[in-house]
């Protein structure tokens, strides 16, 4: 199979705008939201019950996160990097996903069999990265049975660390894999396909590469670099 570097659309004016208005929607909606668990928390003191209210939190928090991935897509902060063992990451995030895995009695290995790499990133920003890949990788094999391979090599040539996460699950056409870090294209019903353009972004600012390989049915490869501490670009 062959690898393709994703490519990501440059984003326009419009897409500016739509930022710094996603900007502004957040205090007022993070000020809602505070005065509802009030409200709630006030509610289950005297043993009332506001009807919805779950519901609407619910939805609140859902728009909440729109808005946040789509601020962080748009205009990433500048990463906070500090000096971060790769490995350390990884098994920190490999464990977050863990419940989610054996819930739907997928399979999640690691190989992680080099000697420590030493990373300069955002370990928080670099968190939600193998986030959005594992969590795309479940979403992908649904019900089936299947299987997820976490993988950290060093690249002899360019040094550089490379991780790569393997699944088993539906896998995508070459036409889908044109599309999938740009904001907003999702095939799922409730996606809302801004998990691999935030991801985009936050490689793209730690001067790292990503690229994928998947075969429709098969399955799908994403592989990220990025560069070991002190040593140049990828
Ligand atoms: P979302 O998960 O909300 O749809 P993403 O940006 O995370 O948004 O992913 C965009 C799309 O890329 C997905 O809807 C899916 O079609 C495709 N995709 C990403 N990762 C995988 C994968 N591991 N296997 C199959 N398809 C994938
Ligand atoms: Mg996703």
């Amino acid at each position: 199979l062959e690898k393709q570097v994703i490519v990501s659309e440059k984003y326009s004016a419009i897409g500016k705008m739509a930022a710094g208005f996603a900007h502004e929607i957040r205090n007022p909606l993070t000020s809602i939201m505070g005065f509802m668990q009030l409200l709630m928390e006030r509610a289950r003191k005297t043993q009332q019950e506001i009807p919805y209210a779950d519901i609407m939190y619910l939805e609140l928090q859902r728009v909440n996160k729109l808005v946040t991935d789509f601020v962080l897509m748009a205009k990433p902060s500048v990463p906070d990097r500090k000096l971060c063992i790769a490995q350390n990451v990884l098994t920190e995030t490999v464990q977050l996903m863990e419940s989610q895995t054996i819930l739907n009695g997928i399979t999640l290995d690691t190989d992680f069999h080099t000697e420590p790499l030493p990373l300069f990133i955002d370990p928080i920003q670099m968190k939600q990265v193998f986030i959005n890949v594992i969590q795309n990788a479940i979403e992908a094999i649904g019900s089936r049975r299947g299987r997820i391979v976490v993988s950290l090599k060093q690249d002899p040539h360019t040094q550089c660390a490379v991780i790569q996460i393997h699944d088993n699950g539906s896998g995508m056409t070459e036409d889908e894999i044109k599309h999938i870090v740009n904001p907003f294209f999702t095939t799922k019903e409730d996606g809302l396909g801004l998990g691999l353009s935030v991801s985009y972004r936050i490689i793209e600012n730690h001067k790292g590469k990503i690229s994928v390989s998947s075969e429709k049915g098969v399955g799908t490869l994403f592989t990220i670099q990025l560069p070991i501490h002190h040593a140049s670009d990828c």
